[in-house]
């Protein structure tokens, strides 16, 4: 019998311990309730910029896991100085418009790397729609996906013959890269997570919390001016569900900066870990070099 699971519908990161710097609520709208393709005129306020050149590896990345291939230099970037603008008659994010093959994005967002490739993944889609294969499916580890993208995504439905059990019957494993600096200076510290289903049946994760916002993925980082740590709820249903030996992942950036917050990290030794529905792995120590 197929199962159709309730879809979670709370969307916000989710402080898992006590000691963090600052964990804002984030929902966002990345696209209006039509899509991102209407055609429209830009916001009043946007102004044209220059992709910075960390643009190109989070291009590959989206291509990569879109199996697409396209000009990342015909796009056209506009910023918008204010965390969300109307768009399509809602407050919104971001968008891609398709005549015009552009992007414009709320200026906060243009650093946040998940946000930025939702809006690449239209480009290379070539549609304002959110197909549930691609933003929940290949794509969904390193592109951010809400309420409106859930919703257009369409309904989902269980695997059959699964089983519940507690996150301790799954395999976390984390890893933190420090890149190299980008060309431009920029620099990223990445966060891998994975977790996976060691069984040939499919798996659904009684995770602690409100059944109705349960967590996913989540990180924790423990430096020398404090910590920062977060995570994911589920925004649909399939990241409760593992399928045999499925292996799901999940990337979380911070970008070298001045300060720790949920998406900068500063120079110094850390203490660094991840996890899945509060399931975590083993710290590892990282140094973040300017
Ligand atoms: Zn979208």
């Amino acid at each position: 019998m197929r199962t159709e699971v309730p879809v979670a519908a709370a969307i916000r990161r989710r402080p898992t311990w006590s000691c963090l710097v600052r964990l804002a609520t984030l929902s966002v709208v990345v696209c209006g309730l039509a899509g991102c393709t209407l055609t429209a005129p830009l916001p009043p306020n946007a102004e044209r910029f220059a992709p910075p050149v960390v643009y190109a590896r989070w291009w590959a990345m989206t291509e990569a896991c879109s199996g697409r291939s396209g000009d990342l230099a015909s796009i056209l970037w506009y910023s918008v100085p204010s965390p969300q603008f109307m768009h399509d008659g809602q407050e919104a994010a971001g968008y891609w418009e398709s005549r015009s093959n552009q992007i414009v994005l709320a200026k906060m967002y243009t650093d946040r790397g998940a946000v930025v490739r939702h809006e690449m993944l239209h480009a290379l889609l070539r549609t304002g729609s959110h197909p549930r294969a691609q933003f929940l499916g290949s794509c969904a580890s390193i592109v951010l996906c809400q309420e409106t993208c859930v919703k257009d995504a369409g309904p989902w439905h269980a695997p059959m013959n699964y089983v519940v059990l507690p996150p301790d019957s799954l395999v976390v494993t984390s890893r933190a890269e420090l890149l190299p600096p980008e060309a431009d200076g920029q620099r990223w510290l990445e966060l891998h997570v994975s977790v996976r289903n060691p069984r040939e049946r499919a798996v659904v994760v009684a995770a602690p919390g409100d059944p109705l916002t349960p967590p996913t993925f989540g990180y924790d980082l423990r430096g020398p001016s404090g910590g920062t740590s977060g995570g994911d709820v589920a925004t649909d249903s399939s990241a409760l569900f593992i399928q045999p030996f499925e292996t799901k992942q999940r990337l979380f950036e911070f970008q070298v900066a001045s300060d720790l917050t949920e998406d900068h990290v500063s120079p110094g030794k850390y203490l660094v870990r991840s996890g899945y529905a509060l399931l975590w792995s083993a710290y590892e120590a990282v140094t973040v070099s300017p």
